[in-house]
């Protein structure tokens, strides 16, 4: 490679240079969701931020072997399928194929392999059998618990200390574990949930041991790079480490990369918390061409607020973004028939700083600064016709772009169907503004409560549900008031 890739690597804590097992080559794992419902834009974060790695690797060239999973057996899923009365498994299955229709909208690349916990069985149970043998875990009467202070490293990630994990936990610990910090490989089956046969009888796995068990599948013993949300770090991928070294007998991942979370009015957005907004709903409204460049306007490494200003922000500069390809695509047709070059290497020297700009641990938004600045020098110079660019320099224009569309995900070329998404987002997000003043919410409100007095539910639900549309939450306070807010 002719540039430096440089990492921020949370096992350092400091942004290290990015060496490869093998030369051009990345063994890259992210960790995938959990599928038991539409997936929110808190997710969709974790997920383009996988995707932008991906991409920045194949546009610098390297040969990209990229794995992320599928939790698809899990207390919440199982939970969720009980409540409908389905299979487990099949209620995952569902949301595995709503995931990857939300995936397909935020144009995000194919991985290499999207294993599931259901499909990795054998090579959970082998990991399991082996962790045994070598006394990195123990058996209690059908449940298997990874034995952590046998493993020397704990907490090289988080560096949390396993004295501390120890105070900490002392309250309501499992009777069955050796130690309070130590975790769940494989825990025996229940009625109504999904199992399989294994040597402590029939049960399933424990979360952290897929992710052990997937990456040494598809990437071997050790490999390049780890990535997933802040909130991963432990104890998830610190039990991951403990587990694939223990196991394995071999460093695990040399490189640990985890995003920022996206935050909902300064709390993180979660389905616990009730502040969710599913891909879904804002792809129906907004469209992924805008989630996508809300997601990518802020460095992986740094917290993300939602609010209506951001998505303001993302359709005004995907707009002018796809202006600019169109205005480019009509100067080609129109090009000088002048052999000039000038722009020829300005574009050229962009390119060098583009590309030193996302192998500096994924500046995405540095390099889509220098873009947008680049775009508001031609606008002038040459878009308003002062200047007319030649074929050669128009060609150079398009290999920029070309770098950007892979390496960023935020460039189309039917630039003409991407201008009419954005003027229609446009107008969502102002009719949103308009539809509702304060006092029509009181009046709404007003008749809500006339329609509840007069057991007219159908009314009431209306009302419900046009709240729902504007991003209302209604409460009903013990002394019978009633309070809103967006
Ligand atoms: P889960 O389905 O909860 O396992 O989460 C899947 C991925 O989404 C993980 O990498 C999480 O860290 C990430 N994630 C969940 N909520 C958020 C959020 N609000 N902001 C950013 N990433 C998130
Ligand atoms: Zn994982």
């Amino acid at each position: 490679m002719s540039f430096d890739m440089k990492v921020y690597n949370n096992l350092k804590r400091k942004k290290t240079p990015f060496k490869t097992l093998e030369e051009g080559k990345v063994k890259f794992y992210s960790c995938g969701p959990t599928t038991y419902d539409f997936l929110h834009v808190g997710n969709a974060r974790a997920l383009v931020v996988g995707d932008l790695m991906h991409r920045v690797f194949q546009a610098l060239g390297y040969d990209v072997t990229y794995v992320r999973n599928f939790t698809d057996v899990d207390d919440k899923i199982i939970a969720r399928a009980n409540e409908r009365g389905i299979d487990a498994l099949v209620h995952s299955a569902q949301y595995v194929e709503e995931c990857k229709t939300d995936m397909d909208a935020l144009n995000m690349l194919p991985a290499t392999h999207t294993p599931k916990v259901s499909e990795t069985m054998d090579e959970i149970i082998e990991m399991v059998e082996t962790l045994i043998r070598k006394g990195a875990a123990y058996e209690e009467s059908g449940e298997v618990f990874y034995n952590v202070p046998g493993f020397k490293d704990y907490g090289k990630l988080s560096k949390k200390k396993l004295e501390d994990l120890e105070m900490g936990k002392r309250v309501g610990v499992d009777e069955k574990k050796h130690h309070p910090a130590d975790f769940v490989l494989w825990k025996p089956a229940k009625d109504g949930e999904p199992s399989w046969e294994s040597p402590w009888g029939r049960g399933r796995p424990g979360w952290h041991i897929e992710c052990s068990a997937m990456s040494k599948k598809f990437l071997g013993d050790t490999f390049d790079l780890h990535h997933g949300g802040v909130d991963l770090m432990f104890p998830h991928h610190e039990n991951e480490i403990a587990q694939s070294e223990a196991a394995n007998g071999k460093e695990y991942c040399n490189h640990w990369c985890h995003n920022e979370f996206l935050n909902f009015g300064s709390t993180k957005m979660s389905k616990s918390l009730g502040n969710v907004v599913t891909i879904r709903d804002f792809c129906e409204k907004y469209s992924g061409v805008v989630l996508r460049q809300i997601l990518t306007s802020v460095h992986y490494r740094s917290k993300m607020e939602w609010t209506e200003e951001v998505i303001e922000r993302a359709i005004n500069d995907s707009e002018r973004l796809h202006l600019f390809i169109k205005n480019i695509s009509i100067a080609n047709q129109t090009a000088a028939q002048s052999d000039s070059q000038e722009m020829v290497k300005v574009v050229s020297d962009l390119l060098e700083n583009v590309k030193s700009e996302v192998s500096n641990d994924f500046n995405i938004t540095g390099a889509m600064g220098r873009l947008f600045s680049f775009i508001r020098d031609v606008n002038r110079e040459y878009l308003t016709g002062k200047k007319q660019l030649s074929l050669l320099e128009c060609e150079a224009v398009e290999k920029l772009l070309a770098f950007f569309k892979l390496s960023t995900g935020l460039v189309y070329d039917d630039f003409a169907g991407t201008l009419n998404i954005l003027k229609s987002a446009k107008k969502a997000l102002n009719a949103g503004d308009s539809t509702i003043s304060d006092e029509e919410v009181e009046q709404l409100l007003v008749e809500r409560k006339d329609a509840r007095t007069n057991k007219n539910w159908g009314k009431a639900d209306e009302i419900r549900d046009r709240f729902k549309e504007l991003g209302i939450t209604v409460k009903d306070n013990p002394d019978g008031s009633t309070s809103w807010s967006y």
